[in-house]
């Protein structure tokens, strides 16, 4: 049996106050709820903070949105998995759509970001899903076969069962569409299938995939509910810390 997970996806928002303040509401409301795997993913600069106050707390972790594969160095502007980890960060988001839209982000990097993680022990959270135009054009399977095989090419059985994958159909994020449950378990299945051919039935059927686009109560527990979706990766509803642990709620 898989636990879900519910990952927030702070993107660049909330400042360091705007962060406890958060926190403040959110743990309080949360209370002891382990029955799933919580994590808060703020902005770096958010980070130190963020893990100052969850120092005490057992039941959510925190994640970092992205990092770079390289150990210290001249990368400016970059930030290392040491610096994460010295954090005591457990995850870290790869490979957004919006890093690889915006910034560039091929296969061969989310790669590259994937092996660093894991070398550091820090828990991938590896994003992958189709385009709007992509998904008219039949192409879903396609496209995910290729990132999956990219982005997590080359790790061995122990490493694949380290990796949360997160389906995020680009169509469904921030749009206020979600992916219909049917479609969202038909690419999630899809998903499964293409990492059992990688790294066989045994690991594939421990990796957690979470679906990511539009998640908000109103829509957690039927996603949920369907038999490969084993979490969320969540955007704008996990910026406001009531509807937040509601999601969370409805996850179990
Ligand atoms: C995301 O950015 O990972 C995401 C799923 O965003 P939203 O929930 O806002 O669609």
């Amino acid at each position: 049996m898989r636990k879900k997970i519910i990952a927030a996806n702070w993107k660049m928002n909330k400042t360091v106050s705007e962060a406890v303040t958060f926190l403040d509401t959110f743990l309080l409301e949360l209370g002891e709820e382990k029955r799933v795997d919580v994590v808060i993913c703020p902005p770096f600069t958010a980070l130190a903070k963020v893990s100052e106050v969850l120092s005490d707390v057992s039941n959510v972790r925190l994640g970092a949105q992205n990092m770079h594969w390289e150990k210290p160095g001249a990368y400016t502007g970059e930030v290392s998995a040491d610096m994460l980890r010295e954090l005591f960060v457990r995850y870290v988001v790869l490979g957004h759509s919006e890093r690889r839209s915006l910034f560039g982000e091929t296969d061969a990097v989310v790669n590259r970001k994937t092996k660093a993680a894991l070398a550091a022990v820090l828990k991938p959270i590896v994003c992958v899903g189709e385009t709007l135009d992509e998904r008219d054009a039949g192409r879903v399977e396609s496209v995910l076969s290729t990132q999956l095989s990219g982005s997590l090419a080359d790790l061995s059985a122990k490493e694949f069962e380290e990796v949360i994958i997160a389906y995020e159909p680009v169509w469904a994020i921030g749009t206020g569409r979600t992916a219909s449950p049917e479609q969202a378990q038909a690419a999630h299945a899809f998903i499964r299938a293409h990492l059992e051919t990688m790294a066989g039935k045994a690991v594939a059927d421990k990796v957690r995939i979470q679906y990511g686009g539009s998640v908000k109560p109103a829509n957690t527990a039927e996603l949920m509910s369907q038999p490969d979706i084993d979490g969320a990766l969540v955007g704008g509803a996990s910026l406001e810390a009531r509807g937040f642990v509601e999601i969370v709620k409805h996850a179990l």
